[in-house]
């Protein structure tokens, strides 16, 4: 079992060719909600392929939490263990895309709610996972102490740090593994990238987005190439990476061979509009990586 353990956002998609400045109102072109928050995309990720997953996080009971959770449990995924407040709202991220670009209010509401007293009641679910897969969309001390308990019972857990600025300098020696975009990587560790995944041989995996990702085996740097595709929407391309990484890992693939599984999976879920639309299957994975 897969356990990831995170945040469970709807996206509130706005659309709109003018973005309104102080007092102004403006017309929209389009509204759309996606399901979403990286816990609930990288779940989606590694169930599409085929992983048994659970999801541990929490939602509100409100409209928005409900439809997080069918969605969650259409991708077969077990949510016996998500935490329902109902005084709280669902998180949110509400999202004004223009031509100009992307603004971005996230609300964590409910997420701000998985606390360590609850990870300490679903201790021995955890501590049951053959991998642990976590972001930072989760208060900080909740994910140090998953990195605790999960170190304590050799449990390896994949770390994706993004938001980069919730990242703790003690997580690193308790991650198995750490997976930064190039950007995160220069913030939690300086700017000399090679140097950075030498001193973490086979810790550190360094997505470099369409060129794919990087990590150092203790001999050599090792650069696994990403798959060239057209993308129409990158939103979620690290998410989908993640799932995909611990899916495979938990296959029994060596780390080369999980890293080139996620880049092809990840090129997948870009061509698709929407973090979680895209992601793929099993069967699709395997034709793009033959
Ligand atoms: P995001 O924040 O957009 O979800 P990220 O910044 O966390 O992503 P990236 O390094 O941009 O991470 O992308 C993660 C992985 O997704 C890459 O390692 C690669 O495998 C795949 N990927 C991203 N963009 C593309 C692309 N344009 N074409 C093919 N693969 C891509």
């Amino acid at each position: 079992m897969i356990t990831v353990i995170g945040s469970i956002n709807m996206d509130l998609v706005v659309g709109t060719n003018h973005v309104p400045d102080k007092g102004e109102t403006t017309l929209g072109t389009s509204f759309s909600t996606f399901t979403g928050g990286k816990g609930a995309n990288q779940a989606v990720a590694a169930a599409r392929l085929g992983g048994e997953v659970q999801m541990i996080g929490a939602c509100g009971t409100d409209e928005y939490g409900k439809i997080a959770l069918a969605s969650l449990k259409q991708e077969n995924i077990k949510t016996d263990h998500l935490f329902l407040f109902p005084d709280e709202t669902t998180g949110i991220a509400s999202i004004i895309v223009s031509d100009a670009d992307n603004r971005i209010i996230v609300v964590p509401g409910a997420n701000n709610r998985l606390t360590p007293k609850e990870i300490d009641e679903m201790k021995d679910e955890i501590i049951k996972s053959k991998m642990v897969v976590l972001q930072l969309e989760i208060p900080s001390e909740t994910v140090h102490s998953i990195l605790k308990l999960c170190n304590e019972h050799h449990i390896p857990v994949v770390l994706n740090p993004a938001p980069v600025n919730h990242f703790k300098q003690k997580f690193i020696d308790i991650a198995t593994y750490l997976t930064p975009n190039e950007s995160e990587c220069k913030s939690i560790f300086g700017e000399d990238i090679e140097k950075s995944l030498e001193r973490y041989p086979n810790k550190l995996i360094v997505t470099l987005g369409e060129k794919g990702a990087r990590f150092y085996n203790g001999e050599e740097h090792v650069f696994i190439n990403g798959f060239k595709t057209k993308a129409v929407d990158t939103t979620g391309a690290g998410d989908t990476f993640n799932g995909s990484l611990a899916y495979s890992l938990t296959e029994g693939k060596n780390l080369e061979e999980a890293v080139k599984f996620a880049n092809a999976s990840a090129s997948l879920a870009v061509e698709k509009k929407g973090a979680q639309t895209g992601m793929p299957s099993l069967e699709q994975v395997l034709s793009r990586l033959q």
